[in-house]
């Protein structure tokens, strides 16, 4: 999930992991899947860590 309160639409991780994040219509980033694809799990957490704002948090089931 990405905190809208701390995301300030930076864009950092809609560059780096299209895939799994998007620009929202009010400017904050937004995942673009609910649950993250096993392929795709070290991008997005590589891309959480990239995120200066710590706006990206991935939970585990
Ligand atoms: S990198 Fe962080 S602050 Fe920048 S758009 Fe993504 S979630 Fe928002």
């Amino acid at each position: 999930m990405i905190d809208p309160d701390l995301c300030t639409g930076c864009e950092d991780c809609t560059e780096a992991c299209p895939s799994l994040f998007k620009l929202g219509s009010d400017w904050i980033a937004v995942p673009t899947v609910d649950t993250v694809p096993p392929e795709l799990e070290t991008e997005a957490v590589k891309t959480a860590e990239l995120c200066q704002f710590e706006a990206i948090r991935i939970e585990n089931d």
